[in-house]
């Protein structure tokens, strides 16, 4: 199935498609189906879910039976219109229907402010950001791209269609970045697939509703292909070094070339796309070295190792462990996970379903339902949530609920956790976190990681660790917990960016002592001293609660292709981000950062560095960020 579609035609009967309306997403293909046969009657009243409903998890967003039963009949009306040809649809715009179809979603029309990104994000009739403007074949310019994971392939795509040239240099064997590295029992994507996936790239043949690893790999590998990608990627290749040469004004990459040796070559500009959650966190227990058995990191799952039967530990309780966790619980004798802080848990009841028939049939040949639905989560989870993460100044704000809100979310939380374990007291008194809800990753999930935990081979351990001995693991109780393999789960070393890469910039300032510990940039993207140096997924633009981390991407690589062009049309050779922009956005964005859950809350996240500050997160709505990133202000640079 190639990744854009024409819809398929429809030949199948009344009865066939009466059952596959049974696997439908309503609130998305009554929209669709409206649109496509230009009758916007079919959006009733009477028939929209609940206002303000919690969609999240939600069958049918909410819809009651007979609401269903009622759009399933509009709905096979509308298909058979489809069918036989007898729709006539009247010349309408789909900014218009945009605006009727999200406020008949959920009750709130989306605004004047909020409407043109999410039409862009529809991308229904075709690629919006595709650049409008070539680069001169004539000049000599060159991007390099460091890493072909979701960020790196994102900006091939992009400087491939200005006819920018570019080379890819990626580390690994294969494209995509994280979901290439981590092969871990059940690794899998929280975000719905038609979200975890380019706008401007959708598949009508998702296997999954959360896609697991191997799909999403597939994905990458298929949009590298579809965008002809392969030739300017070096794969095991790693880049040691950036160091900007003033009098040139170029980037000279120095890498590690694939069979050994070193090569270094110049680029005028660099966009860096290694992630942030790349270099996996190895902690610094007392006697890890000389434990006996093998022993390895979520991120580099050593396959060869064969757990079956055996006693194994597992050292965290992150998103990637509490998916690891339920898989390996199956094979090994006994599991002992020690637990530092409890992750709140978000259910989503058909986290691990296959995608089912009737639903691809309904995204392959009903025409934009796919795009609709997309719109539909793309518009219930993205900014609506961000309202409970932020601190109520007015709320008496304590260790464990910043706002009301806040609050009533924690508390819907806490009931499903201690439903999950009320047969198990002595473990819901364990795992019910006391922290504000959002202040660290939360984990997505169906049930199966608390029933793997009441499994009786299966300890949870909360006392903190002592040491690891050769024999397994001591708490500070001195209780010794018996392990023939130690699995650490125990995250990344996500505010240390671009380790461990040496970026040398203007007057021979290293990047890494610039920074001291404490990366920052303007918009995530430039920084101060490094010209012509764009990061993606750079520091401050990763997203808590509001959506898909590829939008970001998708805003980030925008912007990063106004500045090139920039460079490559007005004939600059280079630009250099000023110091005030710099610190200015940067007061505001901790400002930001201060009044959200993750920047008042103490607990240890991934989202903060050594110092306490919040290097990670963003803080507003996805909207700023895309009016931010539309195009460069050539007043926030120095043109050299
Ligand atoms: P993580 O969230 O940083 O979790 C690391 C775990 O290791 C935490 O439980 C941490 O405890 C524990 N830990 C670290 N050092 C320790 C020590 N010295 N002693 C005891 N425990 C220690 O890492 P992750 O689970 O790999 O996830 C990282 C991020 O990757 C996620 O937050 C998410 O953004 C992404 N991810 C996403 C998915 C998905 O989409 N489903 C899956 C996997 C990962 P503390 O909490 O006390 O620090």
């Amino acid at each position: 199935m190639p990744i854009v579609h024409d819809p398929l035609p429809i030949t199948e009967d009344d009865d066939t498609i009466r059952r596959y309306l049974n696997d439908s997403f309503l609130p998305a293909l009554i929209p669709a189906l409206a649109h496509a046969i230009g009758d916007m009657s079919l959006l009733r009243e009477d028939l929209r879910a609940p206002e303000g409903a919690m969609t999240i998890g939600v069958e049918q967003g909410g819809m009651t039976a007979a609401q269903q039963q009622a759009a399933k009949e509009i709905a096979l009306e509308a298909i058979k219109k489809l069918r036989d040809g007898t729709a006539t649809p009247t010349p309408h715009s789909i900014e218009e229907d945009a605006r009727a179809i999200s406020r008949w979603m959920t009750g709130s029309a989306a605004s004047d402010d909020y409407l043109p990104m999410l039409l862009e994000q529809l991308a229904a009739d075709g690629d919006p950001r595709v650049p409008q403007w070539q680069a001169d074949p004539s000049k000599p310019f060159h991007a390099v791209v460091i890493g072909a994971g979701m960020s790196g392939l994102l900006a091939g795509i992009r400087l491939k269609q200005a006819g920018v040239k570019f080379t890819i240099i990626e580390k690994n064997a294969d494209v995509g970045g994280t979901w290439f590295e981590n092969t871990y029992p059940g690794a899998r994507v929280d975000v719905p697939s038609t979200s975890y996936s380019y706008s401007f790239a959708q598949k009508t043949d998702w296997p999954n509703f959360f896609s697991p690893q191997a799909v999403l790999l597939d994905y990458f590998r298929e949009v590298a292909a579809e965008f002809d990608l392969g030739g300017n990627i070096r794969f095991n290749t790693e880049v040691e070094s950036l160091t900007f040469d003033e009098g040139a004004a170029v980037w000279k990459v120095a890498v590690r070339k694939e069979g050994g040796g070193t090569e270094t070559f110049d680029a005028n500009a660099v966009v860096s796309a290694t992630g942030q959650l790349n270099r996996p966190h190895m902690p610094e227990i007392a006697g890890m070295d000389t434990f006996a058995g093998p022993s390895f990191h979520s991120a580099q799952w050593d396959h060869s190792v064969d757990i079956k039967g055996k006693r194994v530990a597992v050292i965290g309780t992150g998103a990637s462990a509490a998916q690891f966790i339920p898989e390996i619980a199956k094979e090994v004798a006994d599991l002992t996970v020690f637990q530092r802080t409890p992750a709140w848990f978000v259910p989503a009841p058909n986290y691990h379903d296959a995608v089912p028939e009737g639903q691809s049939w309904l995204y392959q040949h009903i025409p934009h339902y796919l795009h609709w639905y997309r719109f539909y989560s793309f518009w219930t989870t993205g900014d609506g949530l961000l309202a409970a993460a932020k601190v109520d100044p007015n709320w008496d704000a304590s260790e464990t609920s910043i706002s009301e809100p806040n609050d009533q979310i924690r508390a819907l939380l806490t009931m499903y956790l201690q439903a999950q374990y009320a047969d198990r007291p002595d473990l819901a008194a364990k795992v019910v976190p006391h922290y504000p809800v959002a202040s660290k990753r939360m984990v997505i999930e169906n049930g199966v990681y608390a029933a793997t935990m009441k499994q009786p081979h299966v300890h949870l351990v909360t006392e903190p660790i002592e040491k690891v001995t050769a024999d397994g693991v001591t708490t500070t109780d001195g209780a010794e917990h018996k392990a023939d393999v130690i699995i650490y789960g125990t995250g990344f070393l996500a505010s240390r960016f671009l380790t461990p890469m040496k970026v040398v910039g203007r007057g021979g300032i290293d990047l890494n002592e610039q920074w001291d510990g404490d990366a920052r940039a303007y918009m995530g993207i430039t920084v101060p001293n490094f010209p012509n140096f764009y990061m993606l997924y750079g520091p401050n633009t990763n997203i808590v609660v509001n959506g898909s981390i590829i939008y970001f991407s998708e805003c980030e690589v925008q912007y990063v292709m106004g500045c090139l062009r920039m460079l490559i049309e007005d004939g600059h050779r280079a630009m250099d981000c000023k110091t005030e922009v710099h610190d200015a956005y940067n007061e505001r964005i901790d400002a930001g950062n201060r009044q959200m859950a993750w920047g008042f809350s103490k607990v240890n996240a991934w989202y903060k560095n050594d110092k306490g500050r919040v290097t990670q997160n963003w803080p507003f709505d996805l909207i700023e960020y895309w009016h931010q990133t539309r195009e460069p202000n050539p007043n926030d640079y120095v043109w050299l």
